[in-house]
């Protein structure tokens, strides 16, 4: 037999309870950067440490833990409102950077967050062996 289960208090039933194209009444939208959608990306669904996430994407713990809360209070906000979700990848402010292998015979080239040059890695696309570590900044 299991534990009951307290009781948890909500104060507010979602009134937006479905988040698809067709279910958008209003053509507004809140509008994410791609830094507030990295830093929710590494956290929440790479689930590292914020102190790693901070490392990875080159700013501070006090700087990371900003964006983080910026993304939260957008995301929050479009989650009550029933707001669309942009991501603004048009703006410039940073630098994509790049891990993975790049295969010699095929060109193929692949993103691996867990590369390494250690790692024995043969071809996603063709199978070769003959597979380089390539990191892009
Ligand atoms: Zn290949």
């Amino acid at each position: 037999m299991g534990r009951k289960a307290l009781q948890k208090w909500v104060h507010r039933i979602p009134d937006n309870h479905y988040f698809s194209r067709e279910h958008f009444s209003k053509n507004e939208s809140v509008n994410l950067t791609v830094i507030e959608f990295e830093a929710m990306r590494l956290k929440h669904y790479g689930r590292i440490t914020q102190e790693k996430a901070a490392k990875k994407m080159g700013v501070s713990q006090p700087t990371f833990s900003r964006i983080l809360g910026s993304a939260h209070e957008k995301i929050t906000k479009a989650l009550i409102e029933g707001k669309k979700i942009k991501i603004h990848v048009e703006d410039h402010h940073y630098t994509v950077s790049f891990t993975g292998y790049g295969c010699l015979d095929c060109g193929h080239e692949w993103e691996d967050i867990s590369a390494s040059k250690d790692k024995k890695v043969i071809c996603v696309r063709c199978f070769s062996k003959h597979v380089y570590y390539l990191v892009k900044y």
